[in-house]
């Protein structure tokens, strides 16, 4: 049997084309997604329990060989394959959709993760429109700015009493590094965030944010309107790579909008390939077929 760590749109058309030529192929999903898009074939959900509880799974299922064709950000499960098929022998490939490439016109600044991304909304906030810091204005007064006093246990709300900082002078910003990891965000009187995510994220969120709840494929006219209709300023994302998502990104560059675009986490090494028809080649090869 072979199984692939699902939840991306290259792992279902892996198991569907391999499904359709009589494999024996079960696709393993996080389940983390009210309503995934599921792949012909068998499906499982939920955790594995780590290398070791994948280890077993792997040999009380006698997988013959794993295809990880999970997200280029999913980096435990990765970790987790390459240690687990390690321990038990089983051949492991890696499918990973190649990253954007950058093209005339586009202004994009990599950072390394997401708190790297609000540090330096904050800088781009503060440049434009020439108001200070929280940093600054606490040097300035001596006082909490409103999203420390409400971190502090003070008022909730719509923030803004900060001096300086109106409704109209933060910076917009389109937010799409997904429901994880928002809390970098949340301490960012500067910028007005609209957040796409698939499913409603848990707080905390950030002070000042519209929640836009979508999945791809985005289309180009569709990214250049929600661009236009919100005033986006400034573009954050994902290295995800993929077509599907990749519309904003040429919204952005029509636009003339800064791109800040969070670098993939370190991947082990193990053998890779970038498309689905040479996963589907080794699979077939690993399951004793020819192509
Ligand atoms: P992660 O940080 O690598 O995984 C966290 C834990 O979730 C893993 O240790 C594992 O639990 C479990 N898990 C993850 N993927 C699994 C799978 N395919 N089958 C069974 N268990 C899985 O991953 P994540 O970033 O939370 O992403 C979760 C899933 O969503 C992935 O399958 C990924 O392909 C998909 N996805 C992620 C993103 C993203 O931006 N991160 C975007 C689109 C889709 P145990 O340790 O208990 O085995």
């Amino acid at each position: 049997m072979l199984l692939i760590l699902g939840g991306t749109a290259e792992a279902r058309e892996l198991a569907a084309a391999l499904h359709e030529r009589g494999l024996a192929v079960t696709t393993s999903l996080a389940g983390r997604v009210s309503n995934p898009r599921l792949p012909p074939g068998r499906v499982r959900m939920g955790g594995f329990g780590g290398p070791s509880g994948l280890a077993a799974w792997l040999r009380q299922h006698r997988v013959d060989a794993v295809i990880d064709a999970t997200h280029p950000f999913a980096a435990r499960i990765s970790s987790s394959a390459a240690a687990a098929c390690a321990a038990t022998a089983v051949p492991l490939l890696r499918l990973e959709r190649p990253p954007w490439r950058e093209r005339p016109g586009d202004r994009w600044t990599r950072v390394a993760d997401l708190q790297q991304a609000a540090a330096l909304l904050q800088a781009r906030a503060a440049a434009l429109r020439r108001t200070p810091t929280a940093t600054q204005v606490r040097a300035m007064t001596g006082t909490p700015a409103a999203g420390e006093a409400r971190a502090a246990g003070g008022s909730a709300g719509g923030g803004g009493r900060r001096p300086g900082i109106r409704a109209k002078e933060r910076l917009r910003v389109l937010l799409t590094t997904g429901r994880q990891g928002l809390a970098a965000f949340a301490t960012l009187e500067e910028c007005w965030l609209l957040v796409r995510c698939v499913e409603p994220p848990t707080p905390p969120l950030p002070p000042h944010h519209q929640l836009l709840l979508d999945r791809g494929p985005f289309t180009l006219a569709g990214e250049l309107a929600l661009l236009d209709r919100h005033r986006i300023e400034l573009l954050v994302a994902k290295e995800s790579g993929g077509e599907m998502t990749q519309a904003k990104l040429d919204a952005a560059r029509a636009r003339g909008l800064e791109v800040i675009l969070v670098q993939r986490p370190p991947r082990p090494p193990v053998e890779a390939v970038a498309t689905v028809d040479r996963a589907l080649a080794w699979a077939l090869a690993a399951a004793g077929r020819n192509p």
